[in-house]
């Protein structure tokens, strides 16, 4: 950790304890370190695979071989990996009362995993799975397998939000109120390009912080810029916290 960084982690520690409502809002980049590729960076799922030929409504309907592949690729690299220590830290400041709750980009179910009860899934979860035509649930394994829908015989799909669908209104709802209402919001591993989301770091009134390898493009405004890895310095500053307390 950096001098530099080493004074914005004692700060971000400080405002931390100060909020009496912190919400955390979380991309892919939260992921990284468990082994989950994000969509944009060098090593990013899209410099392989170009995201209007998978992951959209139309490649769904059209190309549901291609789109099949690529969502089983993604649930069978979720499976293989856990939520790392900077997830369990966001479940633990939720538990101690530091943290409100946490608005998540992420379809991995890692915050739920590592203990996180407040999560709103903007885009919905991979493990959701259900059939297309109607909606009927079926099973992680029914997917991977290439099987229909039990009760109808339509095909199955993740219960991921696709390019071209819409949010979840009450979640978005939700969300939109709680980053409204925070007085400190965290933003966490998120390249801010993927719309309508990306409008919510502007509607805090509050203070803003951004967590991120690398610099976001665009008007945004944060008042505290921390670079590098979200599990690092999410840990840094737990350690911090901790050590101020004693
Ligand atoms: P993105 O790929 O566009 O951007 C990720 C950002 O995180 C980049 O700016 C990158 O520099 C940064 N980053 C990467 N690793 C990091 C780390 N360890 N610490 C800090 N920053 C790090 O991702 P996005 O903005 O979340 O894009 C949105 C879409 O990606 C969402 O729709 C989401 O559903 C989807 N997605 C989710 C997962 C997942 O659930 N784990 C994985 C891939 C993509």
């Amino acid at each position: 950790m950096t001098t530099e960084n080493n004074q914005k982690i004692r700060k971000l520690a400080d405002w931390l304890t100060e909020s009496q409502n912190t919400i955390a809002f979380t991309g892919a980049g939260m992921s990284t370190e468990s082994g989950i590729p994000d969509f944009r960076s060098d090593k990013g799922l899209w410099t392989k695979t170009d995201p209007m030929e998978v992951a959209t409504v139309e490649a769904m309907s059209r190309r549901y071989d291609l789109f099949h592949e690529f969502y089983s690729l993604r649930i069978k690299n979720v499976q293989h990996a856990e939520p790392h220590a900077g997830h369990k830290v966001l479940a633990e400041w939720e538990n101690k009362g530091k943290l409100t709750a946490i608005a998540t980009q992420n379809v991995d179910r890692y915050h739920h995993k590592s203990g996180s009860k407040n999560v709103y899934e903007l885009h919905g979860a991979l493990e959701n799975i259900r059939c297309i035509d109607h909606g009927h649930s079926a099973t992680t394994d029914e997917f991977l397998n290439q099987q229909t829908c039990a009760r109808c015989g339509s095909l199955l799909r993740p219960g991921v939000v696709l390019f071209g669908e819409m949010l979840p209104q009450n979640t978005w709802t939700q969300a939109l109120n709680l980053i409204q209402q925070s007085e400190l919001l965290l933003i966490i591993g998120t390249s801010l390009k993927v719309h309508p989301v990306n409008q919510l770091p502007s509607m805090a009134k509050g203070r803003v912080v951004l967590i991120n390898r690398e610099n976001i493009e665009g008007t945004y405004h944060f008042d505290l810029t921390l670079s590098g890895s979200a599990g690092e310095i999410l840990q840094a500053t737990d350690q911090m916290i901790q050590g101020e307390s004693e």
